[in-house]
């Protein structure tokens, strides 16, 4: 896994002291990589709500908790694009603005485009199954909303409850052909790595079962102790730990990442070991041999 990226996303809402540029700085040593999205918008976003957001941005209006600028539209088709790159390229997007708060018609939470959700959709029109799964502290209800109803994406989510924005409870499940296809896991105020894992190993043999040909992670740094936007108490290690094990599990399936929150100055470091544990995952284990059997 590698990542993509682009200096454009800097220019993004950049003075903003919580979804502002600072987040990402320490990925300028990163080459440039230019994908256009725009064409793919429409797989998810109505066109109305498309043209609403171009015009928002031409005319630096303030939407979603943000400010607006010709630059912002620039980046957010590109921030389509890298998710894209990712899902065939299996990279970690590393952009500006997040996406997974974004419904069909609808911007919330700092995000316009639901970067993931578009990716995704590409795939399942290609034939695919697609899992999905947000890390990120907060829950991902746009994306759980754009896939409620589809069997072909099966949606799972670890966040901090009773807190923006105030769904993910357990009993959303999906409705009509998606019943059973959206999973919640909900944390508390104060959790931390050993209650992160707990849902993670029990979301795993549900995914496994679904038999994704794909897996999506919105991969978001805001449960980190550090970032004071949230209660939840993850450290370093554990991003290392969930990408390694989520790699451990589907070895053989082709995994990306996409960013979505965190709002703190060590984003970069954290990728990194999320990167490190995707890439440890992938390795074969090791060839345990018992000492009470001999061959020959
Ligand atoms: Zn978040």
């Amino acid at each position: 896994m590698e990542l993509l990226f682009n200096r454009l996303f800097l220019k993004h809402n950049p003075d903003c002291t919580a979804e502002g540029s600072y987040r990402i700085k320490d990925f300028i040593d990163q080459p440039d990589t230019t994908v256009n999205g725009e064409k793919w918008i429409s797989l998810v976003h109505t066109q109305e709500y498309i043209n609403l957001i171009q015009k928002a941005c031409k005319e630096k209006r303030y939407l979603a908790e943000v400010q607006l600028s010709n630059d912002s539209y620039e980046a957010a088709c590109l921030a389509v694009g890298l998710a894209v790159k990712a899902s065939e390229t299996e990279g970690f997007a590393i952009v500006r603005p997040p996406g997974h708060h974004a419904s069909r018609d609808k911007t919330h939470g700092l995000c316009l485009f639901n970067n993931i959700a578009i990716a995704s959709q590409k795939l399942v029109n290609e034939g695919k199954r697609v899992f999905i799964l947000d890390i990120d502290g907060h829950h991902g209800d746009g994306t759980q909303n754009i896939f409620y109803s589809s069997n072909k994406v099966l949606f799972a989510s670890i966040h901090q409850i009773n807190t923006f924005p105030y769904s993910g409870a357990v009993i959303e499940t999906g409705t009509g052909e998606g019943v059973g296809y959206t999973l919640n896991l909900p944390l508390y105020s104060g959790n931390g790595d050993k209650e992160f894992l707990k849902k993670l190993n029990k979301i795993i043999p549900v995914a496994l079962g679904f038999k994704p040909d794909i897996i999506g992670i919105s991969v978001g740094f805001d449960g980190y102790y550090q970032d004071d936007i949230l209660e939840l108490n993850y450290t370093d290690r554990l991003y290392y730990e969930a990408a390694f094990q989520l790699k451990r599990a589907f070895r053989k399936k082709k995994l990306f990442a996409i960013l979505e929150g965190g709002y703190h100055r060590n984003i970069r470091c954290l990728a990194d070991s999320f990167i490190e544990g995707i890439n440890n995952g992938s390795k074969p284990p090791p060839l345990v041999i018992s000492e009470d059997i001999s061959f020959g």
